[in-house]
């Protein structure tokens, strides 16, 4: 069985993701990988990443993880291009860069990215990001439009659920028109 590398930024993309490999040609053995400085707030990042443990655990599989709040990372690299699809096309850099990077430390030939399971996503900036970023370390990026995939209910069953992609900058545009507020208007 080929190892494959899998970035994921969270549970119920990786449950799609795991299900939309399993309809390749290959057999794949996943190595899963965290590395997601994009998500904001702190506690929002622990949900996250407490989430893609579980499902880790619970699908028996490895779990590479770099656990570093990157805000101040993420913040550099968008600086001067906040606006989408010009922010979200250097968030998809900085993160495949470092899963293309990890895939070949891992020892796997080929990576993909929960990012692809999204109807929310630009996927060609994804696919493009995730080509130049496996050129660059020497290994291929495998896209693939899993937007239609279904997660394992088992898998899923019971885990966190973020309502925004995860930089402040989307936490803004998904609530920004909502008329909530924290304490009741006297
Ligand atoms: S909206 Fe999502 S993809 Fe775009 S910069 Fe923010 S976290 Fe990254």
């Amino acid at each position: 069985m080929e190892k494959i590398l899998i970035h994921a930024c969270c549970a119920h993309c990786l449950g799609k993701t795991l299900a939309g490999l399993k309809s390749e040609p290959v057999a794949y053995t996943p190595v899963v990988f965290w590395n997601n400085p994009n998500i904001h707030p702190l506690i929002e990042y622990r949900r996250r990443l407490k989430a893609v443990k579980m499902l880790v655990e619970r699908a028996k599989l490895p779990l590479i993880a770099d656990e570093t709040y990157g805000l101040v990372e993420f913040c550099r690299a968008v600086h001067g291009h906040e606006a989408a699809p010009e922010r979200c096309a250097r968030c998809y850099a900085l993160r495949l860069g470092r899963a293309a990077q990890a895939a070949r430390a891992a020892g796997c030939r080929r990576f993909t990215s929960t990012l692809a399971t999204s109807r929310h996503q630009d996927h060609a900036l994804i696919r493009a990001a995730g080509e130049a970023a496996g050129a660059a370390a020497g290994v291929e990026f495998l896209y693939r439009d899993w937007r239609e995939a279904v997660a394992d209910e088992h898998l899923v069953a019971m885990l966190y659920h973020q309502q925004y992609c995860g930089c402040v900058f989307s936490e803004h545009d998904r609530f920004k028109d909502t008329s909530t507020h924290l304490w009741p208007v006297p």
